[in-house]
C-alpha cells in the first residue's frame, strides 16, 4: 500500500517512521526541506510538494498544525488523489473544518476521516497513540490497518468532525491537569516540601495520571523542551471554547485554563512544552 504523508513535524515524523517500519511505502512532504530529507534517511521517499506526495497514494495522511494548513492542503489531496482515495487527517483542527473537508471529498469520491490523536511525542514514537476517529463506519474500518500501526487505542466516535470534538474534550482535560499539577508544585515548594517526593505519592494514588507519570520529573526540574508546544495548546483551547459555544454549553474551568495558556503565550513561552504552564502559576506567586 502506498501512503502519502504530509506534515513531518514532531508527531508526523515518528508516525511516518512507524508506517515505514510496518512495511508501507511512504512518500512524504513538509514545507521544511530538512524534514523531508530526514524521511529519506528512514527509507521513505521525499516528495517535492503536496501533489507529488498524493500522486499514486492509496491512503493520504496529513499531520499539520492547524485548520488553515489543512484548508490549504486538503483541496489538493481531494483534487489530485486517485479515485476512492482514503484521506486520513490526523491534525487537531476545528470540527467544522473536518466536516467541510469530508463533504467536499465525498462529492468527488474521496473517503475522508478525521483522526486526531492523543499521547504526545512519546506515543507517536512508540506507536501507542489514542486515536479518535470521525467518519463513515466503512471508511473508518478501511483506515484501521494504517491507524493500528500508529496507535493502540482506536475508537470510532461518530460521523465526520466527531473525532475533533473528542480531541477538544481531551485537550481541555489535559490543560486542566497541567494547571493543577503546576499549582501542586508551587504549593509544595512554598511549604518547604520536596515536590519530587510529593508528586511521587500523588502519582500512585487517586490523583495519579499519565501526565504525572510522564511529566512530573521534568516539571520539577523546569525542563520545558517540547513535546507539545504552548502555541498549539492555545489553538486547542480556542477550538474547545468554540465547540462549547456551538453546543450551547458553559465550561467555566475550560475558560480559566484557556486564559492561563494564553498568559503563557503572552509571556513569551509559546514554543515551550505545555507543561510550562507552571511558569505562569509561578509568576502569579512571584514577589
Ligand atoms: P509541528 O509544528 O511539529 O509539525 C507540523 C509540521 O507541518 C511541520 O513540520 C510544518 O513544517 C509542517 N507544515 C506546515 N504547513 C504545511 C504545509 N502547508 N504543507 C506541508 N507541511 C506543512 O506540530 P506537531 O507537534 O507535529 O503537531 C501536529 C498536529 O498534531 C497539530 O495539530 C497538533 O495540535 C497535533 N498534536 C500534537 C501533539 C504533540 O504532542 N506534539 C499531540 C497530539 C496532537
Amino acid at each position: 500500500m502506498n501512503i502519502g504523508f504530509i506534515g513531518l513535524g514532531i508527531m508526523g515524523s515518528p508516525m511516518a517512521a512507524n508506517l515505514l517500519k510496518a512495511g508501507f511505502a511512504v512518500t512524504g512532504y513538509d514545507v521544511s526541506a530538512e524534514r523531508v530529507r530526514r524521511l529519506g534517511e528512514l527509507g521513505g521517499k521525499g516528495a517535492s510538494g503536496v501533489v507529488d506526495a498524493v500522486a499514486g497514494a492509496d491512503v493520504v495522511v496529513t499531520m499539520l498544525p492547524d485548520s488553515p494548513q489543512v484548508e490549504e492542503v486538503a483541496p489538493l489531496v481531494v483534487e489530485y488523489g486517485k479515485p476512492n482515495l482514503l484521506y486520513v487527517d490526523m491534525s487537531t483542527i476545528k470540527p467544522e473544518t473536518s466536516r467541510e473537508v469530508a463533504r467536499k471529498a465525498a462529492a468527488v469520491g474521496v473517503r475522508a476521516v478525521d483522526a486526531p490523536v492523543s499521547g504526545g511525542e512519546r506515543g507517536a514514537v512508540d506507536g501507542t497513540l489514542s486515536i479518535m476517529v470521525g467518519g463513515a463506519p466503512e471508511d473508518v474500518e478501511a483506515a484501521r490497518p494504517v491507524l493500528e500501526r500508529l496507535g493502540t487505542t482506536i475508537v470510532h466516535v461518530g460521523p465526520a468532525g466527531a473525532g475533533q470534538t473528542v480531541k477538544a474534550a481531551n485537550q481541555l482535560v489535559v490543560g486542566g491537569i497541567y494547571g493543577l499539577v503546576s499549582e501542586a508544585i508551587v504549593l509544595l515548594e512554598a511549604s518547604g516540601v520536596d515536590p519530587a517526593a510529593g508528586l511521587d505519592v500523588l502519582a500512585g494514588g487517586l490523583a495519579g495520571s499519565r501526565i504525572l507519570d510522564l511529566k512530573r520529573h521534568t516539571m520539577v526540574k523546569r525542563e520545558f523542551a517540547p513535546g507539545f508546544r504552548i502555541d498549539l495548546h492555545h489553538k486547542d483551547m480556542g477550538i474547545a471554547l468554540a465547540a462549547a459555544r456551538a453546543a450551547g454549553v458553559s465550561l467555566p474551568l475550560t475558560g480559566q485554563v484557556a486564559q492561563l495558556v494564553a498568559a503563557a503565550r503572552a509571556q513569551g513561552h509559546g514554543s515551550l512544552d505545555h507543561s510550562a504552564l507552571l511558569k505562569v502559576i509561578e509568576r502569579l506567586n512571584a514577589a
